[in-house]
């Protein structure tokens, strides 16, 4: 009998299932981890998910978490018939999917009252971005209707081709990545219906907006807006069809892509900012700037008479100034020097080539990155709640869907990689605290003695990054703002004087004054959760800093273009303060998410990559192996396992195995816990193989239950 029958009812569900879990475990796996007989063991860890592939079957469970393998490939288990197969189910009593996880956390929201949150993690190309849209399609389809928001469900979902337009890229991981962190949380109301929504982005990758490595692209809407803008479009905005005409397009030489029709996916983007209600002029202003970006990546510098650095190129600073409604001449001065203020005075210093080529960049990387956020902010006034839904007193709940970068370990390892880590380890520390934590209130709750779990604490980790005043941010953004000569490699000497020895830091120099081999003098290593990982330091500074001359900023605040001056605010020119610097701005925002998702019960999903071709049916071992332990997936089967590996009520218990002892068989009429207590009786069950909570058995080992699931197959 095929493993995943369509048409059962819940009698047949359940024998299904407990067959494909348990007896025809040699041929699928087991469908939770925690029925591994050697859970300490990776290679068991890793053949059962192998097994579990060549099978079509993505999703395997380690408790509650949803461990799944990118198919490279559309399934058929995502139509509307399987989310009604999966509405109402318990997780255990059908095949592991996306959909149960959702199924489950959207019931826990509604009987228990409390906030959900479903993280999604994993390296590029994992499966992250489709996972979310997944299970936001299962509650666009399956939840109730509030008649006041009836559209809310189809804005929501149009959100995600204009982020994606505008934050993801083609990169040699994945066609489609996602260049941001996103949050979204989802308000339901009394009746389960959704009410309103709210985006939080994190960390846009601007940097691609000027470069992009080889075989990879700058951000989608580019080459959309040249392949899809009519010519009517195209011709307001001063633009050519070929993207090899745009210097900010060419660098990674690769405009086209086989996967992905840009022409269609316009059509797709212009249609959702219409859904999501984005007035006609607004869009115009929004491709307005695109073009001007454009435009602003192909204006040259050159030598004037007297040695001056100019613009080369009058056309295209001309488009720009039209493009980002500002003054022409405003615009080619502020790109070519530099205004200070010293001792209450101003000082204007022209900018040579190089200064001037730079301050161009950043002034495209801040106009693309705030007109970004800008795009956020729009759509979440769109999708918010409505003040009549929350004033009405009856509350609502929130479901939040973390999408966000995993664990990154390039070949060369920039200030990226260390936030994206960063970011990991503060997960990693929140997983521990609330897997610790909802383990301990189960075992309270079912009244069972609590056995302390050994695992990694993390937290000196992220003190050694995050810490006041000694943690690698501080220390960048004093080395920043310190007077005088400051660059990445005294950076990188602060860091040795004030963390050498730490366990967790490493760089080349050793304690015995000499030198480590195997690192390069611009490096430091961090000796993460999940492994180790060495971090160019060049490019820190600049990173950190993130700034832009204030002479472009006051030319971008004057804008007629509303979008513009709206991300450009007076305020922040006459501010003298200096604003955030890039790390502590991440570091601030992460704190504001680990309270969010603190507040909620969590689940989680952990995205595997099987190969890195992105094609169907390869399971490339090593590649999977190294994905298990930065996921520290083990470490989560350990923590899970630490106690007991098995756990059901009473009653469900009861109802599959009560064949198997007389005084149980056909019914039993007494209480549930005793019926249980005389079925493992009459079983054998030795006292320290299990454990009668107030609801459920608990059974240490998978031996125990396989051997009472062999006695019913042979039966
Ligand atoms: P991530 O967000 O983790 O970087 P994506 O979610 O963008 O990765 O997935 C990368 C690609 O992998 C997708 O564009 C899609 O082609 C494929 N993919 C991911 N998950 C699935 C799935 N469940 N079914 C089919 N294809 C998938
Ligand atoms: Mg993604």
């Amino acid at each position: 009998m095929r493993y995943q029958g369509r048409e059962v009812d819940v009698e047949g569900r359940v024998r299904l299932v407990m067959e494909s879990a348990l007896t025809a475990r040699d041929r699928v796996g087991v469908q939770d981890f925690v029925l591994l007989e050697n859970y300490n063991s990776e290679a068991a860890f890793i053949e059962n998910l192998r097994r579990r592939f060549g099978e079509g079957l993505i999703y395997t469970y380690i408790g509650s978490v949803l461990v799944s393998v990118n198919p490279y490939k559309e399934l058929e288990i995502y139509s509307k018939q399987q989310m009604e197969r999966y509405r109402g189910v318990s997780f255990y009593e059908i095949s592991p999917h996306i959909y149960a996880l959702s199924d489950t956390a959207y019931r826990a929201m509604r009987t228990e009252r409390k906030d959900q949150c479903i993280m999604i993690s994993g390296e590029s190309g994992a499966g992250k971005t489709e996972a979310s849209k997944k299970i936001l399609l299962y509650y666009a389809v399956t939840c109730p209707i509030n008649a006041h928001m009836a559209t809310l469900g189809d804005r929501l979902l149009q959100s995600n081709p204009v982020l994606e337009a505008f934050g993801n890229a083609k990169t040699f991981r994945n066609d489609n990545s996602s260049r941001f962190g996103k949050y979204m949380g989802v308000q339901f109301d009394f009746r389960g219906a959704p009410v309103g929504g709210h985006i939080l982005n994190y960390l846009l990758e601007k940097s691609r907006v000027v470069h992009q490595n080889h075989g990879e692209r700058n951000f989608h809407i580019f080459y959309q807006l040249l392949d899809g803008g009519d010519d009517n479009l195209l011709t307001t905005l001063a633009l050519q069809r070929n993207p090899q005409n745009y210097s900010y397009l060419v660098k990674g030489n690769c405009p086209r892509l086989s996967s992905v029709s840009d022409k269609n996916n316009w059509k797709v983007v212009m249609k959702a900012l219409s859904v999501i209600g984005f007035a006609e002029e607004e869009v115009q202003k929004l491709l307005s700037i695109i073009a001007g970006v454009l435009h602003l990546g192909n204006t040259q510098f050159g030598e004037g008479e007297e040695g001056e650095t100019c613009i080369t190129t009058e056309t295209h600073a001309t488009n720009v100034a039209k493009l980002l409604g500002v003054d022409v001449s405003a615009l080619g001065e502020a790109l070519t020097h530099k205004k200070l203020t010293a001792k209450g005075e101003e000082m204007i210093t022209p900018l040579n080539f190089e200064q001037a080529m730079s301050a161009r960049d950043a002034l495209a990387k801040a106009v693309y990155g705030r007109t970004f956020t800008w795009l956020v902010e729009k759509i979440n006034q769109s999708v918010a709640l409505q003040e009549e839904i929350y004033h009405s007193g009856k509350g609502c709940s929130v479901i939040g869907l973390l999408d966000i970068y995993g664990f990154e370990v390039l070949q060369h390892n920039s200030f990226e990689q260390f936030c994206i880590n960063y970011c990991n380890e503060k997960l990693q520390q929140l997983f521990i605290e609330l897997t610790l934590r909802s383990e301990q209130e189960e075992y309270e709750a079912e009244g069972i003695a609590w056995e302390t779990v050994q695992y990694f604490d993390n937290k000196i980790i992220c003190d050694l990054i995050e810490e006041k005043h000694k943690g690698i941010i501080s220390t960048l953004d004093e080395e920043c703002l310190r007077p005088g000569e400051t660059c990445d490699a005294s950076f990188l000497e602060k860091l040795e004087d004030t963390l050498g020895g730490h366990p967790h830091f490493v760089t080349h120099k050793l304690a015995n004054g000499k030198t480590r081999k195997a690192m390069g003098r611009e490096e430091f290593r961090l000796l993460h959760y999940a492994g180790e990982v060495n971090y160019n330091v060049n490019g820190f500074l600049d990173k950190n800093n993130d700034l832009l001359n204030r002479n472009l900023k006051e030319v971008m605040c004057q804008s007629h273009n509303q979008i513009v001056s709206y991300c450009f605010r007076r305020e922040e020119v006459m501010d003298q303060k200096r604003p955030e610097m890039a790390a502590t701005q991440f570091k601030n925002n992460l704190m504001k998410l680990m309270e969010i998702l603190g507040s909620k019960e969590p689940s989680y999903v952990r995205c595997l990559k099987p190969n890195d071709a992105k094609q169907p049916g390869r399971f490339d071992e090593v590649l999977i192996r190294h994905q298990v332990k930065y996921l520290g997936l083990m470490e989560n089967l350990r923590v899970r396992r630490a106690g007991f590996a098995y756990r059901r009520r009473f009653e469900a218990f009861l109802q599959r195995y009560k064949p198997l002892c007389p005084e149980t068989w056909p019914n039993w009429h007494g209480r549930l816990a005793d019926g249980v207590s005389t079925l493992v009786n009459h079983l054998g069950y030795k006292a320290e193989e299990y454990k009668l909570g107030r609801s459920k058995i608990f059974i240490r080992f998978p031996k125990t239950l396989f051997t009472t699931e062999d006695a019913l197959q042979a039966k």
